[in-house]
């Protein structure tokens, strides 16, 4: 069965109508220097399940500045600088952070594991029963790009 969650602030609003395709806690540096937060929740959707009803009101960003050829591109709201989305330029994924991007936290799938950890980030690994990977989970797959 799947959902539709609602997210954005009060210019840009999202929906995403279906599940999210992948939904981790996220122990990268990028989410760090990004969120401010040790360790970030992201749920991946597919694209095309993330609808956006004023995207010209979406400034973009890269995610990575660091790496400003990335495929993802932070969106936050040109209006109030709300986050809104991770964007993929190569039109696989669409991400959110749902405490951040305005989500009912309460109402959000829980992430089903621990990306991105290891031994260098300075504290301990996660043991709360869910796998703790170096990367996203080794099965993921990315969708095909439009
Ligand atoms: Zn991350
Ligand atoms: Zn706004």
């Amino acid at each position: 069965m799947s959902h539709t969650y609602l997210g954005g602030c009060e210019h840009v609003h999202v929906e995403a109508v279906a599940d999210p395709i992948d939904n981790h806690v996220c122990h990268c540096n990028v989410c760090k220097s990004v969120t401010g937060q040790q360790a970030t929740h992201v749920a991946f959707f597919r694209h095309a399940d993330v609808r956006v009803d004023h995207p010209e009101r979406l400034k973009r960003q890269p995610f990575n500045k660091d790496n400003p050829d990335g495929p993802l591109e932070l969106c936050t709201c040109a209006e109030c600088g709300a986050p809104i989305m991770l964007d993929d330029r190569q039109k696989r994924i669409r991400a959110e952070v749902p405490n951040l991007m305005g989500f009912d936290v309460a109402g959000f799938p829980q992430a089903t594991y621990h990306a991105f950890w290891d031994e260098t980030k300075g504290y301990p690994r996660p043991d709360d029963g869910r796998p703790v990977h170096s990367g996203l989970r080794p099965d993921f797959t990315w969708p095909s790009g439009a």
